[in-house]
């Protein structure tokens, strides 16, 4: 404990950074204090926008961190309502001096910090605790962020990583909490840092083989890390430093991390990233009003097995594979004309590991409208991918359950196999399993000539 330790409390208010390890404001906190709060202010709308599993997960974590507070004699301090109103009378409360935190980039975050910081009178520290490189770290030679994702990630891989703060000795302290609700129904992953590690050390057996594995949903070839690091039962740069980039594999992988730091990083500059396109002229298209067509969508009914396992998957687990939902999402911009921003909602809701900066930048990404996008005229063949990403189609068999007894020749496209052979494995089209909503040859053209109109 350094002499000049403060008596007063310290507070961290803890957001998407769910651990003590590897945690700057955790780590400044306990340096200066004898004595440190660790609050969760329980907002209504945050809970109100999550979907079941997100909660569920989300919830199941405060739990986690509270009993971890709790084998050091201290607790979570949970207290609903608006972050200010919480804040500023847990500060009056606990008499505490300083308040600690890891900045966030969303929109929300950042109007939920200024009226923080106007409330809640005592010094404040902010740090980066959720991504490797913080915004404005990586840089061209010109001093701007890259607007191309190489050489963004050759600079982000020559970045110096800048050492976070070491813990101190100060302790957590009990005050009085409002409870933390239970999940009211499954919990998609283990909860807590503990378990978080075990996922992380667990995907070092299978790490190696991700360049193979990565793009195929029946495998389980990848990480699932990605909730862990919204919620931030671990820090991205943990993941970098357990699994570096000594080989092809590992860094493929860590190639990944530099994404994520690259679409936080382009929303801390383009706030609007999920409600205009980054490409400005795409504001332009003449999407579809189809909302018959978005409710198949959603609910896994269009008629093209791997959307609707992919969606399906979605709904009722919280996550879906990268590949599909590459798919799934250029499905609903590319071949129902549907506007990127209803499906990013979409997800964004359903998604345990729902991130506004990945999940915006993505479907950017996929509706060709983001920085270093797919091209508009690149459209994906939902049967085509399918046969290459699930060639066996067993990840349809496990999320669209009716069409498990379809041989591989005709489970990517039931409705291309005449009604003989769907029947024979108890499928009537239009009845056991929906014909396609659309034509994908037509639907392509479409779109073609929607890009081309605002383009020209
Ligand atoms: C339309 C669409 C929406 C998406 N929405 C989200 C979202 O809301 N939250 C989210 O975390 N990811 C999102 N992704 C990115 C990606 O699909 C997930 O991160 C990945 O599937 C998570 O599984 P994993 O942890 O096994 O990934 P791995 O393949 O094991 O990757 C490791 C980590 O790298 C990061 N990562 C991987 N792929 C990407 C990517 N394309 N962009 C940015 N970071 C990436 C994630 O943090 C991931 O956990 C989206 C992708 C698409 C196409």
């Amino acid at each position: 404990m350094p002499a000049e330790a403060a008596d007063k409390p310290g507070i961290v208010w803890f957001r998407r950074d769910l651990r003590l390890e590897a945690n700057p404001a955790w780590a400044e906190a306990t340096a200066a204090h004898r004595h440190v709060v660790a609050a969760y202010v329980l907002e209504p709308s945050l809970l109100a926008a999550a979907g079941d599993m997100r909660r569920n997960q989300f919830l199941a974590h405060l739990a986690a961190l509270d009993a971890q507070l709790g084998t050091q004699g201290g607790n979570l301090v949970v207290r609903p309502g608006a972050a200010a109103d919480a804040l500023a009378s847990l500060t009056a409360q606990t008499g505490a001096s300083d308040l600690y935190y890891n900045n966030d980039v969303t929109p929300f975050s950042r109007r939920r910090d200024a009226a923080v910081s106007d409330a809640v009178d005592v010094a404040h520290h902010r740090f980066w605790g959720n991504l490797v490189h913080e915004p404005g770290r990586v840089l061209t030679a010109k001093g701007t962020l890259s607007k191309v994702f190489t050489p963004f990630h050759k600079a982000w891989a020559r970045t110096h990583v800048e050492p976070w703060p070491e813990p101190g000795p100060g302790l957590p302290m009990r005050v009085e909490s409002a409870p933390i609700p239970s999940p009211d129904g499954p919990v998609a992953q283990a909860p807590g840092p503990d378990a978080a590690w075990a996922r992380l050390t667990a995907w070092l057996d299978h790490v190696d083989d991700y360049p193979e594995n990565r793009d195929l949903p029946a495998v389980d070839g990848t990480s699932e890390l990605s909730a862990d690091l919204k919620f931030g039962t671990l820090s991205a740069r943990t993941v970098l430093d357990v699994v570096g980039t000594d080989s092809p594999g590992r860094a493929a992988f860590v190639r990944q991390l530099a994404w994520r730091d690259w679409y936080a990083h382009i929303l801390a500059q383009r706030q609007d990233l999920a409600t205009s396109a980054v490409n400005e002229v795409y504001n332009h298209i003449g999407w579809r009003d189809d909302d018959e067509g978005f409710r198949a969508w959603c609910e896994g009914r269009t008629g093209y097995p791997i959307v609707d396992a992919g969606m399906r998957q979605l709904v009722a687990s919280g996550w879906m594979h990268n590949r599909v939902r590459m798919i799934t999402a250029s499905f609903l911009v590319k071949d129902l004309l549907v506007d990127w921003r209803r499906g990013e909602r979409f997800f964004r809701h359903h998604l345990v590991d729902a991130d506004l900066a990945q999940n915006a930048g993505n479907w950017q990404w996929v509706a060709g409208t983001g920085p270093d996008a797919a091209p508009y005229f690149r459209i994906f063949n939902p049967t085509s991918q399918s046969r290459k990403f699930d060639p066996d189609g067993d990840y349809i068999r496990r999320w669209v359950p009716e069409l498990a007894d379809l041989p591989r020749g005709i489970i990517h496209e039931p409705a291309a196999a005449g009604p003989l052979e769907p029947a024979a494995a108890g499928v009537t089209l239009g009845e056991t399993y929906p014909f396609p909503i659309v034509d994908h040859k037509a639907a392509r053209e479409r779109t073609l000539a929607a890009y081309k109109a605002v383009r020209s």
